[in-house]
């Protein structure tokens, strides 16, 4: 079995919470997993990487994303809209308007972003499905990661009832019966889903929302079935207010206490967003080690909020990072995801404090959270959430491990290198990308990938999804 000894990092940040840090600069790779970490000795056969002036994170695990929409940047009709608007404006109205070329090129754009920041396991939350629909996303999306050499999950969304703001196109917008929906999540896991902790590809049960989705029988049932098929579960919940009102309205209950008596919470399930919880269901969440996807850019960009992480992983949430779609992100990569998720949790504290003499206890949220807390949260946290053996650089953990290079003078004159690629955001270049051992990408590039190329092809699909909205142009 082949070694790789990767030698002279700067730092190493292992993305575990007692030790943050490896001592020394060195990680030995054997096949697809991490061996040896600390100041190690080239051994006869070791294949050398040099690693001086770089710095190792474990690669990043997106645990939420909408790949189709990364077409769909900046689409001025929603671009200035909160989420049920913007819903309708952008990835509602555009939905019939993919096919197989334009779904396989957003897939591509967005898979592409992610490797070239560090991104080595990507969950899609893929939720566009409607009756005898023309091509098949899973297959598109499970070989659009395969050609990059990344795990990918694929959560299955879908409905089999929709809500009120789709009089547009109504073609795409025909919910599935549950029955088909049901043996489609079984065909899916017959043919891609690998149980292992260390799988390249996975099948979950999404339902689009728990709330509006399906009917409360069905998605009682559908926890059930995914149970039986030992699949893990992921919906979107409580991303604005109104899930709250519509909970209330139609069910009496909080969103998390629906979804309980629906079982769906507990360690198996993680859930996009959770910006606004009662502090019954933050005690809820954390009883059941339900998991969640954090997506700080997308409840900003939306004018949702900010999920206080710090109080839920007090409460035993387990922590997670996802870019959610770029309908809503325009940055839609996990570097810049992380430097959103530690500014804004520090912002989010700050803006709870109070005058002493009105008795305030501290000034300011600058110790909310650490670079150290978000690289865990975005790697081994996202790794867990899954179930999978990635997201540490320590011995037996699985060799997914990006080294940035910081030669760019955004990354000059830093005290602490280590904490670079989150700290200054932007791009960091990538020395070496590797995923399950491989060296996805190297000196920065993709092997077989032209980016012009890409670019180019996703221009001509933006004015092709244009032309063929309702009135478009
Ligand atoms: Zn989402």
């Amino acid at each position: 079995m082949q070694t790789l000894l990767i030698k002279n990092c700067a730092a190493i940040m292992t993305g575990d919470r007692v030790t943050p840090r490896a001592a020394g600069g060195d990680i030995r790779i054997r096949g697809s997993r991490i061996v040896e970490v600390g100041s190690l000795t080239a051994e006869p056969g070791d294949t050398i990487l040099d690693a001086r002036g770089c710095v190792a994170y474990p690669g990043w695990v997106n645990t939420h994303h909408h790949l189709f929409q990364s077409l769909l940047k900046g689409e001025p009709g929603g671009l200035n809209l909160s989420l049920g608007d913007w819903l309708a404006a952008t990835p509602y109205r555009f939905r019939a308007a993919f096919d197989e070329e334009t779904f396989r090129i957003a897939a591509r754009v967005g898979l592409t972003e992610l490797v070239r920041s560090g991104c080595t396991t990507v969950a899609d939350h893929h939720y566009l499905y409607w009756p005898d629909m023309p091509f098949d996303g899973a297959a598109i999306l499970f070989e659009e990661a395969a050609r990059l050499g990344i795990r990918f999950v694929l959560c299955r969304g879908g409905a089999t009832q929709t809500r009120t703001l789709e009089q547009a196109l109504p073609a795409a917008l025909r919910p599935e019966r549950f029955d088909s929906w049901m043996a489609d999540v079984e065909r899916l896991v017959a043919r891609y889903h690998q149980p292992a902790p260390d799988a390249m590809r996975r099948i979950v049960m999404a339902p689009t929302t728990p709330l509006y989705s399906l009917s409360p029988g069905e998605l009682r049932e559908s926890a059930r079935l995914a149970r039986r098929l030992g699949i893990r579960l992921h919906s979107h919940l409580s991303e604005t207010v109104a899930y709250l009102d519509a909970a209330q309205d139609r069910f009496a209950m909080t969103p998390v206490e629906f979804c309980a008596a629906h079982d769906w919470i507990g360690e198996d399930v993680w859930f996009a967003h959770l910006v606004k919880l009662m502090p019954q269901e933050i005690a809820l969440l954390g009883a059941s080690r339900t998991g969640i996807a954090h997506c700080p850019q997308s409840n900003a960009r939306l004018g949702s909020g900010i999920a206080d992480l710090v109080t839920l992983e007090q409460a035993g949430v387990r922590i997670s990072i996802g870019v959610d779609g770029a309908g809503s992100n325009e940055a839609a990569d996990m570097q810049s995801e992380a430097h959103a998720a530690w500014l804004l949790q520090r912002a989010r504290r700050g803006m709870t404090a109070v005058p002493r003499y009105a008795g305030g206890e501290f000034e300011g949220g600058g110790d909310a959270a650490s670079i150290e807390d978000t690289v865990r949260w975005g790697t081994a946290g996202g790794a867990d959430v899954l179930g999978l053996d990635c997201g540490r650089i320590a011995p037996g953990m699985a060799a997914d491990i990006a080294l940035y290079r910081l030669d760019d003078p955004r990354y000059f004159g830093l005290h602490d290198v280590a904490i670079g690629p989150v700290a200054c955001a932007g791009r960091a270049p990538l020395r070496a990308l590797l995923c399950a051992g491989r060296m996805i990408v190297e000196n920065d590039q993709i092997p077989h990938c032209d980016l012009a190329g890409l670019g180019a092809l996703a221009a001509a699909c933006v004015k092709k999804l244009r032309q063929r909205i309702p009135g478009g142009r």
